[in-house]
């Protein structure tokens, strides 16, 4: 066999997860992994002790994201050891424990759940001030699944200015409410593009933050541009050498939003 069965550890091992918060999009395509990823990022360089776990069963994308390789080995504690960012960010991704990275995970709603259940009880986090989960696209069942398999202690909200965004935002916001979660905050991505002269473009329409604000009642946490390194950084398992000033003040407004 292969791997690290998934059902190998009894009991949770010793840990202190201080908050779980989960990312959220009303549709894929506007930046959720990533947002997840360089708020990850910011943190740890905050000096946080930060885990992410990939939620996004059917279209994992974290792992390659970080350029972590190989699969999760057993703890010390008889759990599933998370694999480690360069930069010290763990990470637990289906793709981990799959034969092959393109193989297709094909399950229905129960065993995704079982799955993430796992990644959550079984995997020797440890102590972490911060898990942040990356959750499937869009309010279908596989979000819900993920988001009632764990105990989340917020849920931040990633879109684009689009009308359409902002249309799929208010489903967000429906399905969190249903959950009775908490929505810590919206995330703005691909706002706008700034050329080297500091000209910018708004490509896909006007921002919608106020818009975001009103409707959700919570603050806006960051309004983050379009940058064409983040893409070749991320495609080459790179994503902790990305530095941008907004990130860090995503990741500042973010840890004073959850003090509060
Ligand atoms: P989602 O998780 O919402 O489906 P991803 O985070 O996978 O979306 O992002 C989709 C693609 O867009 C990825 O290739 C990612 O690198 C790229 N991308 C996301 N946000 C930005 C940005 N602000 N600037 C440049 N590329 C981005």
């Amino acid at each position: 066999g292969r791997g690290v069965p998934l059902t190998m550890a009894n009991g949770a091992p010793d840990r202190k997860i201080k908050q779980v918060i989960a990312i959220m999009s009303g549709k894929g395509g506007v930046g959720k992994s990533l947002v997840t990823g360089l708020l990850a990022v910011s943190l740890r360089r905050q000096g946080q002790q930060v885990g992410i776990l990939d939620g996004d069963i059917t279209g994992p994308s974290i792992a390659r994201m970080f350029g972590t390789k190989g699969q999760p080995t057993k703890s010390a504690n008889g759990g599933i050891e998370p694999l480690r960012s360069k930069g010290g960010i763990k990470v637990v991704s289906m793709n981990m424990f799959l034969e092959k990275e393109s193989d297709p995970v094909v399950w229905r709603g129960p065993m995704i759940s079982s799955a993430i259940k796992q990644f959550y009880s079984d995997v020797d986090w440890g102590n972490l001030d911060y898990l942040l989960v990356d959750l499937p696209p869009g309010t279908s069942d596989a979000p819900m699944t993920v988001m009632q398999a764990l105990p989340l202690d917020g849920v931040v909200i990633v879109s684009s200015p689009q009308m359409l965004a902002t249309m799929i935002v208010m489903k967000c916001i429906n399905m969190v409410q249903q959950l009775k979660g908490s929505i810590v905050g919206v995330v703005e991505n691909m706002s706008y593009f700034e050329t080297p002269k500091g000209e910018r473009y708004e490509i896909f329409g006007s921002s919608n933050g106020a818009e975001l604000v009103g409707m959700t009642g919570a603050p806006l946490l960051g309004t983050l541009p379009i940058d064409s390194a983040l893409t070749t950084l991320c495609d080459a398992g790179r994503v902790e050498e990305y530095y941008a000033e907004h990130y860090e003040e995503l990741a500042a407004n973010f840890t004073n939003t959850l003090r509060i």
